[in-house]
């Protein structure tokens, strides 16, 4: 199955052409469909399988179609991951299938400096992928807002469970004040993660790899 028979823009497909992208993962496969019709999504999914490209794609292709003007400090997507290289490299990803749009993503992660985050934060963002510890310093300071977010997604989400993330997460959830299209990545499957996709999600579509 290609890239183009799944509508995603000439844009996009010529991007993942040239990542050497041909054919959809099993994840993608089975996410990017669901994903694409705005569907939450819980996925049982380890990494190295395209997880990435599954929950990011659908996301740009809904933002390349229904382009806004960035708002100060307003960010329409947020992906969230348990460490700065995890985060980095989802940036890059993202970087890259975008690389012919005008969408405008960020990595925010502990361990760098604040002012210069600030500064690409407020002017807005399309696409914004963080460390839940670092974003909630943004987000007390009134450096982003997350009140009309429209995507969102937890990657690795046991793994941030694991590091004590959950407090943080619930945090941030309390600064979301629209619906957004929720999805959940995670590597295994414990009693405090079906709780917390019990509590993000919408009738998620499941999906297992
Ligand atoms: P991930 O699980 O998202 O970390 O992806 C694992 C690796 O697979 C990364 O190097 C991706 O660039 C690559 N990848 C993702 N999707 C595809 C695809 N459809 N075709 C070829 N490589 C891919």
């Amino acid at each position: 199955m290609s890239f183009a028979s799944q509508n995603f823009s000439q844009e996009i497909v010529r991007a993942l052409t040239e990542c050497g992208y041909e054919k959809l993962t099993p994840v993608q496969k089975q996410a990017i469909p669901h994903a694409r019709r705005g569907h939450d999504i819980l996925a049982n999914a380890q990494t190295g399988t395209g997880k990435t490209a599954a929950f990011s794609l659908p996301i740009i292709q809904q933002i390349f179609d229904k382009p806004k003007q960035r708002g100060r400090f307003n960010v329409r997507a947020l992906i969230l991951a348990p460490t700065r290289e995890l985060v980095a490299q989802i940036a890059q990803n993202i970087e890259n299938y975008t690389k012919y749009t005008e969408i405008k993503t960020a990595a925010i992660y502990g361990g760098t400096k604040m002012s210069s985050q600030e500064k690409k934060l407020e002017q807005g963002l399309d696409i914004l992928v963080a460390t839940p510890g670092r974003l909630l310093e943004h987000l007390d300071l009134n450096n982003v807002s997350l009140a009309n977010l429209e995507f969102l997604v937890f990657d690795e989400a046991d793994r941030m469970l694991d590091m004590g993330f959950v407090a943080d997460i619930r945090q941030i959830m309390s600064g979301v004040r629209s619906t957004p299209q929720t999805m959940l990545f995670s590597a295994t499957f414990s009693a405090q993660m079906n709780k917390l996709a019990s509590e993000i999600l919408r009738k998620p579509k499941r999906i297992s790899v």
